[in-house]
């Protein structure tokens, strides 16, 4: 029997209520998937701050290392907001990224049919969208050095960011694209700004020749990411997959996030390299939202962006593709039936809770498991 450690770092705010719906989904894929998951749980934080003073403790951190896949919530919160800069909450998170060496952020964009009047954008636009959106997530112009503010001699002050990217950071995040394209609908769209930027000249020539040595299979396009956002809006589902640096990335999954409705609804995953003997990859899988205190304890958060991101961990760290299909079916079923936490419902339609939308969730993986 396939076997797995995940761990559970829920965090702050929302964080978890929304773990907890995680939590009994994995006691129902315990239970019907033939798979045996184990949990870990530990602090991550401004809940960790107040237990350890310190956002992670270094037990927490070896055990993310070692894990399968680790499921995070969210961290933060107005309570933490004048904690020391070096241990405030996001630093956990920031952390693990390093720690676990995480270059890889994917973040689908789906429209689930139920909710095309949700979007922003007119229905047809989105309906049936499925893309993904691949940010380079540890190099280019957030880490490059220089990275400084300096007084001149005249007295004026010149701040610098440095847009940095090699060719072996080009191509990994080019090799996860073109092999997670495979895997849909074998296209993909790199941008960059290669009329401006230096960086853009060799991100362009090392995507393009890792295709040419070993991807023709898959269809390749480049786009300006500037004529990408324009084309993100005015027709997303052109699109199959989307490779870009950390800083496009950053923008770009943010407008493609909003095409779809809900910050409640958009999971995310973080990837390392494959382990050179076994393969397996290092593993984050988090909701794109925060800990939003606002509705904090409330229990009124829509589970369903963490809930796909335990989907996410299930298709990319445990090669259970089905099981993942599974949890997004049951996911589109119950919006399809009109379940709806607050943040969905639209004026006059009832809603449920977080305990509610994951019961309803665990009843359709149930109904389709038959
Ligand atoms: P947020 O995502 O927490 O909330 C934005 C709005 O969306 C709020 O009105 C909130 O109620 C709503 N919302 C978010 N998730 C929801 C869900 N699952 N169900 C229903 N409604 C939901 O962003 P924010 O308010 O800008 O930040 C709040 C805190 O979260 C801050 O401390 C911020 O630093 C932190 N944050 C953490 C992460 C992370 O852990 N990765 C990401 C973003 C923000």
């Amino acid at each position: 029997m396939a076997s797995f450690n995940l761990q559970l770092l829920p965090g702050d705010g929302i964080g978890p209520e929304v773990m907890a719906e995680v939590g009994r989904v994995i006691d129902w894929l315990n239970a019907n998937s033939g798979a045996k998951f184990e949990t870990e749980t530990d602090l991550v934080g401004g809940s960790c701050y107040d237990a350890h003073s310190v956002s992670i403790t270094e037990d927490a951190i070896k055990r993310a290392d070692q894990s399968d896949a680790v499921i995070f919530g969210a961290v933060g919160g107005p309570k933490w907001d004048s904690v020391p800069y070096d241990v405030r909450p996001e630093a956990g998170l920031l952390r693990l990224r390093k720690d676990l060496d995480l270059f890889a952020n994917l973040r689908p964009a789906i429209c689930y049919p139920a909710l095309a009047n949700a979007s922003s954008l007119k229905p047809e636009v989105i309906e049936g969208l499925d893309i993904l959106i691949l940010r380079e997530l540890t190099g280019g112009v957030y880490f490059g050095e220089p990275k400084e503010v300096v007084t001149l001699e005249s007295g004026e002050k010149r701040a610098v960011d440095t847009q940095l990217y090699t060719t072996h950071e080009i191509e990994r995040i080019a090799r996860v694209a073109f092999e997670l394209a495979r895997t849909r609908a074998n296209k993909v769209t790199s941008m960059e700004k290669r009329n401006v930027m230096r960086s853009g000249v060799l991100w362009n020539q090392v995507v393009t020749e890792l295709h040419a040595a070993e991807y023709t299979d898959v269809e390749l396009e480049h786009m300006l990411a500037d004529a990408g956002g324009m084309q993100l809006v005015r027709w997303p589902k052109q699109f199959d997959v989307i490779v870009t640096d950390n800083l496009f990335g950053d923008m770009l999954s943010d407008v493609a996030a909003m095409l779809t409705g809900s910050l409640g609804m958009l999971p995310s995953a973080s990837l390392g390299a494959p382990h050179p003997v076994t393969l397996k990859r290092k593993s984050l899988y988090e909701p794109v939202h925060g800990s939003a205190p606002d509705i904090a304890g409330e229990g009124k958060a829509n589970p369903i962006a963490m809930i796909a991101s335990l989907g996410m961990a299930l298709r990319y760290s445990c090669d259970m593709g089905e099981a993942a299909d599974l949890v997004d079916a049951a996911i589109a079923d119950v919006l399809a039936e009109g379940v709806r936490t607050a943040d969905l419902a639209t004026e006059g339609q009832n809603t449920v809770s977080t305990r509610e939308m994951g019961d309803a969730i665990l009843a359709a993986m149930s109904k389709r498991a038959g």
